[in-house]
């Protein structure tokens, strides 16, 4: 039997309208979020990504501060600019959008932004406190991933979890939330990379397989159990004369063939990148509400 689709812009949808409900009570009292984005250079894909952020704040009345700089600003006057938007109460998270021209320290900057307004989730004191279990901003694929299991009534505790791909952003840390004594944890979770031997021996025991691996058809047909839950990570291009620009965007799972397996299966696109700004906002609203004492 072919699949249920996961609609990850449904899902993303309906979170995004009870935040804006959420960010209208904080209003009543005169409290309105912020989220401070910060773009330098000219980039074409990061504008993009930060226009996006940007247009999803203003939908759910977060109030976005932009900060584009010049593709030649000095790490002095970056680090300036953090330090000011650290100390803004009017400014809830801040987000500095990657990668950075060479010439400016990455991990300087990112280390420097007030952790409780790290809304990402990725700066050290954020990861150490999710893998301890204290509450943290979780980083957004990842949480964005465990919301669209718990939307879809996937059982998590007690399943077999396998992950493919180990990277700081989805693999390492979608594996520290589904192994934690909670009610979005207590799964069994196997971690695999290009190292793993037999990826199929691993990924055709899973009640749930998460492909994070940044390559088209990682995840076979063959490779999947009757009635698994698959949730595709990977946003691959891949060549299509068909379409005016040339290229299509794939996930790493064989989706035609695996949604005839799977019980429950995300699309590409329309899957779980719809939620990854989404738990931006969440983790923005929710800075908010920890600054006012809620
Ligand atoms: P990454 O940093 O390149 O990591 C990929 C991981 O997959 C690595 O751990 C790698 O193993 C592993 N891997 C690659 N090929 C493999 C194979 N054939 N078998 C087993 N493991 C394999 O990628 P990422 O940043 O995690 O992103 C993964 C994908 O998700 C990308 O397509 C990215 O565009 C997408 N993504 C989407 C969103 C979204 O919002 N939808 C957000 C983030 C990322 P090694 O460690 O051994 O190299």
């Amino acid at each position: 039997m072919a699949a249920k689709i996961i609609d990850g812009k449904q899902v993303a949808a309906d979170m995004r309208a009870e935040l804006k409900t959420k960010v209208a009570k904080l209003k009543e009292d005169g409290i309105v979020p912020g989220l401070a984005v910060v773009l330098v250079g000219e980039d074409p894909a990061s504008k993009s990504y930060v226009t996006a952020k940007e247009r999803a704040c203003e939908e759910i009345g977060i109030f976005s501060d932009d900060n584009r700089l010049d593709a030649d600003t000095s790490q002095q006057e970056l680090m300036a600019l953090v330090n000011k938007l650290n100390n803004d109460p009017k400014i809830n998270g801040i987000l500095v959008q990657l990668p950075l021209p060479q010439h400016l320290n990455e991990s300087e900057v990112l280390l420097a932004i007030d952790p409780n307004k790290n809304v990402d989730g990725f700066h050290p004191i954020n990861v150490g406190k999710m893998v301890v279990g204290e509450k943290a901003f979780l980083p957004c694929t990842p949480h964005g991933i465990i919301q669209l299991l718990l939307r879809n009534d996937v059982k998590i505790e007690g399943a077999q979890v396998v992950i493919v791909g180990r990277s700081n952003i989805v693999g390492k840390p979608v594996a520290n939330m589904l192994i934690q004594k909670n009610a979005t944890g207590n799964a069994t979770v196997t971690v695999c990379h290009t190292r793993t031997k037999n990826l199929a021996d691993h990924t055709r025991r899973a009640d749930i397989v998460i492909a994070a691996a940044g390559r088209p058809n990682t995840v076979t047909a063959d490779m999947i159990k009757d009635g698994a839950v698959v949730i595709d990570v990977g946003v691959n291009r891949v060549e299509d004369a068909t379409r005016k620009r040339g290229y299509r965007l794939v996930g790493d799972v064989d989706f035609e063939a695996v949604k005839e397996k799977a019980s429950l299966i995300t699309p590409v696109p329309g899957g779980v990148g719809p939620m990854t700004i989404t738990m931006l906002l969440y983790n923005t609203v929710e800075s908010a509400e920890r600054a006012a004492g809620r």
